[in-house]
């Protein structure tokens, strides 16, 4: 299995120990200037593939802090995976236009440097992620816990664009239906942890081995067996962001 979204920046030291000694690859992203450093510091680890950006859920970076992260991405193209998390505000809608205009500049770096983006990018805002991408000619976008209307999801598939599921899919309607209509070639997973969830992992710290029930989720909605689904998402997690 590998975490295709975690932000391993954000856990504990002793708790970063842990995960670590699993042995499991994580794709850890970062949330802005200081988190950017911390992730590059931790892809020291053999495990550890790091992603450069700024998570659009909090006020639009500083220009000298967009300066800062454009710069950092530029040099370090050769030891990062991947720009982001970047995207959208949809749960606090701050400073909406210079998100917009943000998440631009970052497909614009993307496409330069040949790097795939990393887009927190959910219902409405998704649209707005697609034309940009589409303006951009970027293709290798990977929309994180997305949640979004059918048509978007058509339009999504049909770019090429990947998506990944979190253990709520283990509870929530809303994803079983995304994973039962969008192909499994395009499907890796992910915990985006340290954030918690719900049910029967309700009080458990958010950690990889919680990707094995959603692994089994998944082959349960496609009818495939589970090792062949495992099989199949580790693979396009390596292939996607050419590990
Ligand atoms: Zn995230």
């Amino acid at each position: 299995m590998i975490d295709a979204h975690i932000h391993l920046d954000q856990y504990a030291t002793h708790e970063q120990a842990t995960l670590l000694a699993s042995g499991a690859p994580f794709i850890t992203v970062s949330t802005n200037y200081l988190s950017c450093l911390a992730n590059l510091q931790l892809a020291q680890h053999p495990n550890v593939h790091s992603a450069l950006g700024y998570h659009p859920e909090q006020p639009v970076a500083s220009a000298q802090e967009e300066a800062a992260i454009f710069a950092l991405i530029r040099a370090n193209r050769d030891r990062i995976v991947a720009i982001g998390e970047v995207g959208l505000p949809y749960y606090e809608q701050v400073d909406r236009d210079a998100h917009i205009a943000l998440l631009e500049r970052f497909i614009a770096l993307a496409k330069e440097l040949d790097k795939p983006i990393v887009l927190h990018a959910v219902y409405e805002d998704a649209q707005v992620a697609c034309n940009l991408l589409e303006k951009h000619q970027l293709t290798r976008a990977h929309f994180h816990w997305f949640k979004g209307d059918a048509t978007t999801i058509t339009r999504m598939i049909e770019n090429g664009y990947m998506v990944s599921i979190t253990p709520d899919i283990c509870y929530e309607p809303e994803i079983r239906s995304l994973v039962a209509r969008y192909p499994l070639s395009q499907l890796m997973v992910e915990t985006d942890g340290p954030w918690p969830f719900e049910q029967e992992f309700s009080g458990q710290l958010t950690a990889p081995t919680m990707m094995a029930r959603s692994i089994e989720e998944i082959a349960r909605l496609k009818q495939l067996p589970t090792e062949q689904v495992a099989t199949q998402l580790y693979n396009n997690t390596t292939t996607f962001y050419r590990l």
